[in-house]
């Protein structure tokens, strides 16, 4: 399985993995060459297309060692290219989409029986991917969607055309699946929806997310987090939600992209840098601790020197403590990739330079300003590159990395509650502490792999026909 892009693929593929076990897959043995090769793809940005060609044709002469390995492509540059990648790479044996991911295990037979590609997408869903069963990554922490799809028209994305419009998860299901996950030991889950902020317009009700946080926070979970939120559509009562949910993390990203109104014009944001800085200021009056993260894009067509400025001003106030930050670049299919003005490549690497010194001393201050507090840190598995003998690393609850001196006994899954030592840009340093040994830590010692059956209380689907 190999999963490209966002947190919504990441979702996905744990649904993929699902099924195939249930399907009576299971995962290769290191070193080992597969029965079934996947990829989860991305069509975000243009390298995305090089990124599963190249390895595609990596693939190709292991394929043609082994004739009887099966290889899938699915989301998001298979929902794109459909066709196109089976004329491409013809050894491809399944192309499936966004909105079919059940259909993958019925797919392979079909393709194994016929000795024929399939290639089957659907422009709209067929059955939320949470009704399917997953197999998660980790024992401590989850991701449940609340919604798919998205009815922004960000001038510069492609995903409105390839997840199709938004579709909300009743709230029964989301919490059904929540109590699920808090009865197997998972600590922390993380909502996910391309604008959460807009989950319930579909059923009327625009307080269901500030609801959704109240309601799972009355779960046993300790930890609560949500992403996307979308500016436009960021209410108060989700600021108190978050404030008044002690579950809820305070953490908070919240995607910018340009500090210009006239870029965020063109980008058909729906929202101006004041609004954007309005809600910093009424989170931070309600969460004082809040770290708050962003996405911002530098060069987009028509960007004029004072409009990259005006980013340069809106990041100084908003003191974000990190940015992900990410040059233009065409999206063919996107209306932004038509636009006169794109800015030269050469301009667009020197602004975004300038954008990242400043983020980064930013958020270097921002850390600094943690040494000396006790924090609590939920270990994980795999986000230190020198974990090891001597360090371990988690996450603290507004989500800053953590680096610490391994703790005999101590696991990924426990909590530990550490005095913050040092800061780096982007992470703290801390001493031992004491641990918290949890249901969790001891399934990850126990080597399980959890499971999560999918969750479908049997009601209609929103919208869908009864
Ligand atoms: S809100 Fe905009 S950027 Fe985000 S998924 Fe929707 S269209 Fe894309």
């Amino acid at each position: 399985m190999r999963t490209f892009g966002c947190q919504m693929n990441v979702h996905d593929s744990e649904r993929i993995s699902g099924l195939l076990d249930e399907a009576g897959y299971l995962p290769v043995e290191a070193g080992a060459t597969p029965d079934l090769v996947v990829f989860n793809t991305c069509a975000v940005r243009e390298n995305a297309d090089n990124k599963l060609y190249g390895n595609l044709g990596h693939l190709k002469p292991v394929k043609d060692a082994n004739p009887g390995m099966q290889i899938a492509v699915g989301g998001c540059l298979a929902q794109k290219d459909q066709g196109l990648i089976v004329a491409k790479a013809p050894y491809v044996d399944v192309v499936f989409g966004t909105h079919n991911v059940g259909s993958l295990p019925v797919l392979l037979e079909r393709a194994r029986v016929e000795n024929e590609a399939q290639v089957e997408l659907l422009e709209s869903l067929e059955v939320f991917p949470s009704t399917l069963p997953a197999r998660r990554e980790s024992t401590y922490s989850a991701w449940v969607s609340i919604s798919v799809g998205c009815d922004n028209t960000c001038t510069f994305c492609i995903v409105p055309s390839l997840r199709g419009k938004e579709e909300d998860r009743r709230p029964g299901d989301v919490l059904a699946e929540v109590e699920v996950l808090v009865a197997q030991g998972v600590l922390e889950v993380t909502l996910l929806g391309q604008n959460v902020n807009s989950y319930g317009r579909s059923f009327g009700d625009r307080e269901a997310f500030g609801k959704l946080l109240r309601a799972a926070g009355r779960t046993g979970l300790e930890r609560i987090r949500f992403t996307s939120p979308h500016p436009r559509d960021f209410t108060d009562d989700v600021i108190t939600a978050m404030a008044e949910t002690p579950a809820v993390c305070p953490s908070l990203h919240m995607p910018l992209q340009s500090g210009s109104d006239d870029v965020l014009r063109r980008m058909r944001r729906s929202y101006r840098s004041e609004r954007f800085l309005g809600i910093l200021d009424r989170v931070r009056a309600q969460i004082p601790d809040a770290a708050i993260t962003t996405d911002i894009i530098v060069g987009f067509p028509g960007e004029t020197d004072e409009d990259f400025q005006r980013t340069l001003d809106v990041v100084a106030a908003s003191r974000f403590a990190g940015a992900f930050t990410f040059q233009y670049s065409t999206r063919p299919g996107t209306p932004a990739a038509d636009y006169p003005d794109q800015v030269p490549p050469a301009v667009v690497a020197e602004r975004y330079q300038r954008l990242v010194a400043l983020q980064e001393q930013i958020s270097y201050e921002q850390m600094q300003g943690l040494v000396g507090r006790t924090v609590e840190v939920l270990l994980s598995q795999g986000e230190g590159r020198k974990d090891g003998p001597d360090q371990m690393t988690g996450r603290a609850r507004d989500n800053r990395l953590v680096h610490l001196p391994r703790i005999d006994g101590a696991r990924p899954g426990d909590v530990v509650t550490v005095e913050v030592t040092g800061a780096a840009p982007h992470y703290l340093r801390a001493l031992q502490g004491p641990v918290r040994r949890t249901r969790a830590g001891d399934a990850w010692e126990a080597g399980t792999r959890p499971s999560t059956p999918g969750v479908n209380l049997g009601m209609p689907r929103i919208g869908a026909p009864a």
